[in-house]
């Protein structure tokens, strides 16, 4: 029984993946269940009526349409049928209106009585995807803000900076430091100051809205706000609003030599990209200016535009 026909058919037909045998010239041989199946559910020809299909056509049909993955998929079984590959693989999406998948497209070749064959089987992975995509965003995010992390900022700051020189546009960067914050959490506790850095998250969501605009936990009480496209001056009233809006939410800090309540201080600068310059200079001097802001008392932001050869600072 195990050598009939009929027996191997009924096993390819319970497979859950679509399989298509193709010959030499890309005419679709044979196909299991799971393939015409997907074929009428998708009302996808190829699948369908598949005994009159080349489904090097499709791939080609789907390139001339502008899809990249058919282009892909037609050079990849193209390269298993000249041999200049063993095999192929590609994961692609195949995303449908009210559902997002995505898929494995394996080709293998055989032969058989000296007439050379090449599965082509697609297996959904869009399980697996979705888990990586979840675990993709929950490495970007902080635990306990759920704004950016470090390594989330770090990787966006790059790509703005990028768009910035691409478009010859300015890109300020502030970082945020929480005044005596060792105080407010050895007087309240820590838990006191893990809802304060929630909160100042909050409004710092409010201050990061715009296309380019970031914001990130970069560490312990220390934040950072990327604008994008944004000169020093706009960027200094975001900042000296943003202050305010940490003074208003009162927060108390009574052991704190400025005032009773929790402030914060803003290290600014406004860089215009360039061959010279790296990200790495502009984090620093954010960090110098914050160093300056909290060595001249706190509770305020340190600026400065740095022009190549020139800088321009301010206090305020
Ligand atoms: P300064 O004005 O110079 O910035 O003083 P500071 O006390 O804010 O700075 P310092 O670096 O001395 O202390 C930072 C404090 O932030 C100490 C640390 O326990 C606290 N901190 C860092 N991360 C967390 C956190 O996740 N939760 C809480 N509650 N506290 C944190
Ligand atoms: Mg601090
Ligand atoms: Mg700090």
């Amino acid at each position: 029984m195990e050598d009939s026909n009929d027996f191997l058919r009924l096993i390819l037909d319970s497979i859950a993946e679509s399989i298509a045998v193709i010959d030499e010239l890309g005419d679709i041989r044979f196909v299991n269940h799971s393939w015409s199946q997907f074929g009428s559910d998708n009302e996808c020809a190829a699948a369908q009526d598949w005994s009159q299909v080349n489904y090097l056509s499709v791939c080609d049909g789907a390139a001339l349409a502008g899809d990249e993955f058919g282009a892909l998929a037609g050079a990849g079984i193209k390269s298993v049928i000249d041999q200049t590959e063993a095999y192929f693989n590609l994961e692609y999406p195949c995303h449908s209106d009210n559902e997002q998948r995505w898929f494995i497209m394996r080709v293998s070749p055989f032969s058989l009585n000296k007439e050379h064959f090449f599965v082509i089987s697609h297996q959904d992975v869009t399980e697996r995807k979705l888990a990586e995509k979840a675990v993709e965003k929950l490495a970007r995010r902080d635990g306990l803000t759920n704004i950016y992390n470090r390594r989330a900022f770090d990787e966006i700051l790059n790509e703005q900076w990028l768009q910035c020189l691409s478009v010859k546009q300015p890109i300020s960067l502030a970082v945020i430091d929480l005044d005596h914050f060792k105080l407010l959490n050895d007087t309240y506790g820590h838990q006191t100051g893990d809802d304060c850095l929630i909160a100042v998250s909050a409004l710092l969501k409010n201050f990061a809205r715009r296309t380019g605009d970031v914001c990130a936990r970069y560490g312990g009480e220390e934040f950072a706000v990327i604008w994008s496209y944004t000169t020093l001056l706009e960027a200094q009233s975001l900042s000296q609003a943003l202050l305010e809006e940490i003074r208003q939410l009162r927060i108390p800090n009574e052991r704190s030599p400025i005032v009773p309540y929790m402030t914060a201080s803003i290290g600014l600068v406004e860089m215009t990209p360039n061959r010279i310059l790296e990200t790495r200079d502009l984090i620093a001097q954010a960090d110098d200016l914050l160093y300056q802001a909290k060595e001249s008392g706190r509770n305020k932001v340190s600026s400065l535009i740095v022009i190549p050869s020139t800088a321009i600072q301010g206090q305020n």
